[in-house]
């Protein structure tokens, strides 16, 4: 969904003007602020994830370093775009947290294709009840969910292996099938 500047519009605008008297922004009420912060408005609605934290750092940002008069606004934005960049990776790691922050982060993984889940083989001679292959957690953030919140049924846990725990051999579980590794063990090149 696209946020609107609009809620806090009017008052960063009063903040800004006072923070930059000397900018020579149009006076409030008169014919050219109309036209002039209504495209500023229009502007900034454009920009994704903007705020007034963001836009307020940016503003300050502009007492420190000073734009020339044509170059005001531009300079604004801007700064405001970096503000809401440098504020993104402790989002991120917030969203982690949440299912839909996991896969967000998830999405595209080349092990489970952003499932949470991904195949496993059994290493050693199938005996014929048991499954050759089962989906085993990935290791990647969406499978990291789920095992947090499968953390409330130890048992079902248990089940479901950890693609974490087959990487590194700690499991009975292969993470590739195992005639492919036996080709490539036996393979000789003369
Ligand atoms: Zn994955």
């Amino acid at each position: 969904m696209r946020h609107s500047a609009e809620p806090f519009f009017e008052n960063f605008l009063s903040e800004h003007l006072a923070r930059h008297p000397k900018a020579g922004l149009p006076v409030p009420g008169t014919p050219d602020a109309k036209v002039v912060y209504k495209t500023w408005l229009k502007l900034l609605n454009q920009i994704e994830g903007l705020s007034y934290d963001t836009l307020t750092t940016a503003s300050e940002r502009l007492v420190a370093e000073p734009a020339s008069e044509r170059k005001h606004f531009t300079t604004l934005v801007a700064f405001a775009r970096e503000a809401i960049i440098a504020k993104k990776p402790e989002g991120k790691r917030q969203d982690l947290a949440t299912r839909e922050g996991a896969e967000q982060a998830s999405k595209g993984c080349d092990r489970c294709g952003g499932m949470g889940l991904t195949t496993v083989w059994r290493r050693l001679p199938v005996p014929e009840r048991t499954p050759a292959t089962v989906a085993a957690h990935c290791v990647c953030a969406l499978g990291r969910w789920m095992r947090r919140y499968w953390e409330r049924d130890p048992a079902m846990l248990r089940r479901i292996p950890d693609l974490d725990d087959v990487l590194n051999g700690r499991s009975v579980w292969l993470a590739e099938e195992p005639s492919q590794i036996e080709r490539r063990n036996h393979y000789r090149p003369f």
